[in-house]
C-alpha cells in the first residue's frame, strides 16, 4: 500500500501546478543529481520573433511568402515566427509533400517550386553552396533554398523565460548540476548557459544526439530528471528516471510521456519539484 504521506506530497504538488504521474516519482525526485534541459520552450519562452529577412537572388515579398506557406504545415515555435511575419500573405499558395527533417528543418514543394528552410545542417545534407558568411551570424539564422539554390534568410529571436534566472539557481543551490541540450546552435547554446550560469551546455544536438547525452550520464552514475518540451523531446523524457515535460507549451507526445508535468512552463517548478519529493519523505519516514 502507499504510504499517506505521498498522497499529500502529490496533492501539494498539484496545488503548485505540478503533475505527478505516480508516487514513486515524488522518490525519484528525492534522488536526482543531474537535471538537463531542453533550451528551446523549457528555458526560453519559444516564441520566436523574426528580426530580419535577406533576401540575395529573389524577390524579398516572394521569399516571405514561399517560406511561410512551407512553414505553415509546421508546428515548431520558429514557423509560428515566419508565418506570423508574413501577416497571411502565404494563404493561398500551394504546398505539397512536405517533410520535416528532425534537428534540420523542412522540404516541400510551393508553387511547383522545391523549398527548404531550416538550419545551415540542411542546407550541408543536401549539398547546396551558400555565403559562407552566415555561419559566423550569433543569431538564430533560418536559411533557405529554392530548387537547390541558396536564396537568403531570416534572423529569429527568443527571449529567456522571467524564472530562467531563479530555476537555475535554485537547483545549484539543492546542490543539483545543471545540463541544457539543444538542436539550436553552439553559439547561441553558450550565450544562454552563460547568461544562467548552467554547468553544461550542449549544441547542434540531433534528437538522438540528446539520447546519447543522456545515456552516457546515466552510464557515469548520475540520477537524471529531462525536462523538454517538444516532440523530439519524448525519447530523452522516456530514458530520464524522471522525464518532465512543459504542459503548456508541450506537444501530445511529450506529456503523454513524462512522469511529471509542469503545468504552467516555469522552469523553476523543476527545483519545486525536488523540495516537494524532500518534504513528502520527511513525513512518510
Ligand atoms: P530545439 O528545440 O532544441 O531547438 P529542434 O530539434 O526542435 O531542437 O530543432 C533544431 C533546429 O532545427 C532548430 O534550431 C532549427 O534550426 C531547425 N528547425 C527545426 N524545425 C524547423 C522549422 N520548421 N523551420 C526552420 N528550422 C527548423
Ligand atoms: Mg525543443
Amino acid at each position: 500500500s502507499i504510504p499517506l504521506g505521498y498522497f499529500g506530497g502529490i496533492g501539494l504538488a498539484s496545488r503548485n501546478g505540478i503533475l505527478f504521474k505516480g508516487s514513486n516519482y515524488l522518490d525519484v525526485m528525492t534522488k536526482v543529481d543531474t537535471v538537463v534541459m531542453d533550451k528551446t520552450g523549457t528555458l526560453t519562452k519559444g516564441v520566436f520573433e523574426v528580426q530580419e529577412v535577406i533576401a540575395h537572388t529573389i524577390d524579398k515579398d516572394k521569399l516571405v511568402v514561399l517560406t511561410a506557406a512551407l512553414e505553415s504545415k509546421s508546428t515548431h515555435p520558429i514557423a509560428h515566427a515566419i508565418v506570423r511575419y508574413s501577416k497571411d500573405s502565404y494563404k493561398s499558395v500551394s504546398v505539397s509533400d512536405v517533410e520535416e527533417i528532425a534537428g534540420h528543418g523542412l522540404s516541400g514543394t510551393v508553387e511547383g517550386r522545391k523549398v527548404l528552410a531550416g538550419n545551415l545542417k540542411l542546407l550541408k545534407k543536401y549539398g547546396i553552396a551558400y555565403d559562407k558568411a552566415i555561419e559566423s551570424k550569433v543569431e538564430t539564422i533560418v536559411v533557405i533554398a529554392v530548387n537547390d539554390e541558396y536564396v537568403g534568410y531570416f534572423t529569429i529571436a527568443d527571449e529567456l523565460k522571467e524564472d530562467a534566472h531563479v530555476a537555475i539557481s535554485r537547483l545549484h543551490e539543492l546542490g543539483i548540476k545543471t545540463v541544457m541540450l539543444s538542436g539550436d546552435k553552439q553559439s547561441i547554446v553558450d550565450k544562454v548557459a552563460q547568461a544562467l550560469q548552467i554547468d553544461a551546455a550542449y549544441g547542434d544536438l540531433l534528437p538522438e544526439n540528446k539520447v546519447e547525452k543522456v545515456q552516457e550520464l546515466k552510464d557515469k552514475g548520475r540520477t537524471i530528471a529531462f525536462v523538454g518540451d517538444g516532440v523530439n523531446d519524448a525519447p530523452v523524457i522516456a530514458l530520464a528516471d524522471a522525464g518532465i515535460a512543459m504542459g503548456g507549451l508541450g506537444s501530445d507526445a511529450t506529456i503523454e510521456t513524462a512522469d511529471i508535468v509542469i503545468q504552467n512552463d516555469q522552469p523553476s517548478k523543476i527545483a519545486s519539484s525536488i523540495q516537494i519529493g524532500k518534504v513528502t519523505r520527511r513525513i512518510v519516514m
